[in-house]
């Protein structure tokens, strides 16, 4: 075959079938002046609402800002622990951190790269308020585990759903099941907007009143602030562009789904590298928003080890991997090289290396291939041929 150039992800070629709607939509809001608040955002929220399965949703600024305002609804602040994994991106528990609570990370399930919710039981303390599950790639965590957990020690829960747009657990949406669920608007997530978006999803009316209020400075009539909130607003641009987009996100996950069981067959049984597991029960669905695979002992080679000029960085066998990949023209990427614990933020906290082992090492091993709806079964059979032959040629 050919040499390829296969990107890890492509927002232009969405643009073939639907660039028109979004130009006109686009168009629309610009000649309507209403760019803060109005028609394009009810709309969004409420076939969001639909979407999800719930009665409310408030759009927001990101998930990231999404996070903040489940937290603070909640009345988490300092003090208080909020019980998530290290193996996710960075916001989790930024957001925990930035509203002066603690996050108490778990380690991760071997099975699936999750919270591993044996293990929650044990770091659950007096100052717990709620556990903080990540839907991590698109992948649903078991929602009535965590459930009947928060239930039994009164805990909240805040799902991040930022990854997992499109995913169920057991029938049901994700982000329908904890008190809160906070999703992502990104571009390269399942359900993207043109920048930056976000919205909180939830059952209850008082704690969507109470989002919204802190979304535009916790103020419930004009000019009367009753707590100190953000300026965290969905505009009326990106909430347009979603207005376009969310028709198609099943279709959208389905094409993940399809392209991902595309590289399951392809990649089954190579040594070495560890394909994604989805033994998911009956009723639940992926998002497949990433496909992880990890790559494990690929070269020993002294010379392989070092960046080429640079002998001072010492890379890993995955590193070494992603590297012949791109020789190819296949673009991976890592998500995430380096645990939240270790993160030179967190150093305060004064955790080390070898206090997650399952984590680091999953740090040290992941890649996620090129996944997109629009992929090509070209292009996954070229990237398929290369791994393998780049499996078989282990040095
Ligand atoms: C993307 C992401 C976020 C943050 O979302 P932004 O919209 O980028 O702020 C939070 N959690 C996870 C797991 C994410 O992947």
């Amino acid at each position: 075959m050919n040499f390829m150039n296969v990107p890890p992800f492509s927002l232009n070629r969405q643009l073939s079938h639907i660039g028109d709607e979004l130009e006109e939509a686009i168009s629309r809001v610009i000649h309507s002046g209403k760019y803060i608040g109005g028609q394009e955002i009810d709309e969004f929220e409420e076939a969001f609402s639909r979407f999800v399965g719930v009665p409310y949703t408030v759009g927001c600024n990101s998930g990231t800002d999404a996070l903040i305002l489940a937290l603070r609804a909640l009345e988490i602040g300092a003090g208080d622990e909020v019980i998530t994994c290290s193996f996710s991106f960075f916001a989790t528990a930024e957001a925990i951190s930035s509203v002066g609570a603690i996050p108490v990370f778990v380690e991760i399930d071997r099975k699936n790269y999750l919270i591993d919710i044996e293990k929650i039981e044990k770091a659950i303390t007096p100052s717990t308020k709620a556990i903080l599950p990540v839907h991590l790639f698109g992948c649903p965590v078991d929602m009535d585990q965590i459930m009947n957990l928060a239930s039994k020690y009164n805990l909240k829960v805040i799902e991040d759903c930022a990854q997992a747009a499109g995913a169920k657990w057991n029938g049901n949406s994700v982000g329908s099941y904890g008190d809160i669920g906070c999703f992502s608007f990104f571009p390269t997530k399942n359900l993207g907007a043109a920048g930056d978006g976000g919205a909180v999803t939830t059952k209850h009316k008082a704690l969507a009143s109470q989002m919204r209020e802190l979304s535009v400075h916790g103020m419930p009539e004009r000019y009367l602030h009753t707590n100190l909130g953000y300026n965290s607003r969905l505009d009326a641009i990106q909430a347009a562009i979603l207005n376009i987009k969310l028709p198609y996100l099943n279709k959208w996950v389905g094409e993940r789904a399809k392209a991902s069981s595309n590289y399951l067959e392809a990649l089954k049984g190579l040594n070495d590298i560890i394909l994604p597991k989805i033994n998911l029960a009956h009723g639940s669905e992926h998002g497949w928003n990433q496909f992880v695979i990890r790559i494990k002992n690929f070269s020993t080679k002294e010379e392989d080890k070092y960046v080429d000029d640079n002998k001072l960085q010492c890379k890993n066998s995955r590193d070494i991997f992603k590297q012949r990949l791109e020789d190819y023209g296949i673009k991976t990427i890592i998500y995430y090289p380096i645990p939240i614990h270790l993160q030179p933020a967190y150093i305060h906290m004064g955790f080390q290396k070898g206090d997650m082992p399952l984590t680091e090492s999953l740090s040290d091993e992941v890649l996620s291939l090129p996944l997109f709806p629009e992929i090509t079964s070209d292009e996954q059979e070229y990237v398929a041929k290369k791994i393998i032959s780049l499996a078989k040629s282990k040095t």
